[in-house]
């Protein structure tokens, strides 16, 4: 058993390939040779029910997860669909009320469709848990830290309530990867992730993955990936696993810039408050220090005045892109409520910052010539 480290720097590099390369080769073919018998001899059929560069990434997210096995998406809005659409019919949901939008408005435009109902919760609150639970509740679904708000669940707790209800939990694992946060260790049935942010880490692949803690759930998840057909592509899963050989020097190093940024904006007249669990101020820093190995590199500010003052902030950035998304190199920051669509519920005055890998002075220096506009 490999330090996570070790699994990572090597990702994509198994040393099967016949001629020797160091790297595994893209496997692009959508289809495999029978023996004459009709057999596959590789296991391999057609490859959207399997193709071997994707199997390489799928082995590497469950070892990483500590789980059963792992399915790769085309999206990560896409593997969180496999998890809802895999629930049994006229399944009850339950999400946070702060929780990545996507999802909000699959359940309510889709999952309605299905025959799924949902309520929200405050998943900071025990009792706000109990209290959204019903007969018919089939699945909890928890994100921590929130996006935006970084709201920090205590997965000790989902995990006791889950299982004395005989509940499935899934936790969205994007903002967090497995070098911060392993949800399977608190019993989580799934971790759900959007690879297309820190997991491949450079803004130019797009994708997603479900890994499944037990033998039947990850059958599950494998026969609907292959029969509604939303894989992860070759050359995708083969950026992924690129990225992910310098996921955790990338993410210590944002994590650690994260902080400082937090703690400077921490006193800065014209923030109203700084969300992000390293500061002791965070209502969940202490439950973020008991499950978090390190405090993650997203960051949200509240600034002093409404939207238009947000919009102006943003504006005015050098370092900063102005951009959605996050986990990439680059830093980005944007007016969050104006993207999530009518159903948000982050206040107006909220900028979301996902912190890359430029120097932490120039970021500050950035923050602060934007804040002084
Ligand atoms: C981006 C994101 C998703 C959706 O992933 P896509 O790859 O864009 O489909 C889901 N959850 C969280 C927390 C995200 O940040």
């Amino acid at each position: 058993m490999n330090d996570l480290e070790t699994i990572l720097a090597h990702a994509g590099c198994t040393g099967l390939s016949p001629a020797g390369d160091l790297v595994d080769p893209i496997q692009l073919s959508t289809t495999f040779q029978r023996g004459i018998d009709g057999s596959y001899p590789a296991e391999y059929s057609y490859t959207r029910s399997g193709n071997p560069t994707r199997s390489s990434l799928e082995d590497i997210l469950a070892r990483l997860e500590g789980g059963h096995s792992a399915g790769a998406f085309a999206s990560g809005m896409a593997a969180a669909a496999a998890v809802f659409a895999t629930l049994p019919a006229h399944s009850h949901v339950v999400i946070p009320d702060d929780v990545y939008h996507g999802v909000r408005h699959l359940l309510a435009e889709f999952g309605t469709r299905w025959g799924l109902s949902y309520s929200s919760a405050d998943m900071t609150s025990e009792e706000s848990i109990l209290a959204a639970l019903t007969a018919d509740t089939k699945l909890v679904w928890v994100e921590t830290p929130s996006n935006p708000q970084l709201q920090i669940t205590d997965l000790e707790t989902v995990g006791r309530i889950c299982r004395q209800r005989g509940v499935t939990w899934a936790v969205d694992g994007t903002w967090t990867t497995p070098l911060i946060q392993r949800p399977l260790e608190f019993g989580a049935n799934y971790v759900v992730h959007s690879l297309t942010k820190y997991l491949s880490g450079h803004s130019d692949v797009l994708g997603g993955a479900v890994v499944s803690a037990g033998a039947d759930d990850a059958e599950r998840i494998r026969s609907y990936q292959t029969s509604a057909g939303a894989v992860l592509d070759p050359f995708s899963c083969w950026l992924t696993m690129r990225g992910l050989r310098t996921l955790a020097v990338r993410l210590e190093r944002q994590c650690e810039s994260a902080a400082a940024i937090a703690s400077h904006l921490s006193s800065h007249p014209r923030v109203v408050d700084v969300l992000h669990p390293s500061l002791v101020t965070h209502v969940g820093h202490q439950t973020a220090k008991l499950q978090m190995r390190l405090y993650g590199a997203m960051i949200s500010i509240l600034v002093d005045g409404g939207a238009a003052r947000a919009l102006e902030i943003v504006s005015t950035t050098r370092v900063f892109q102005r951009a959605t998304s996050l986990g990439g190199t680059e830093s980005l920051i944007e007016h969050r409520r104006s993207i999530e669509g009518p159903a948000s519920v982050t206040p107006d005055n909220l900028i979301r910052m996902s912190i890359g890998l430029e120097s932490s002075r120039d970021l500050i220096a950035d923050l602060d010539a934007a804040l002084s506009t």
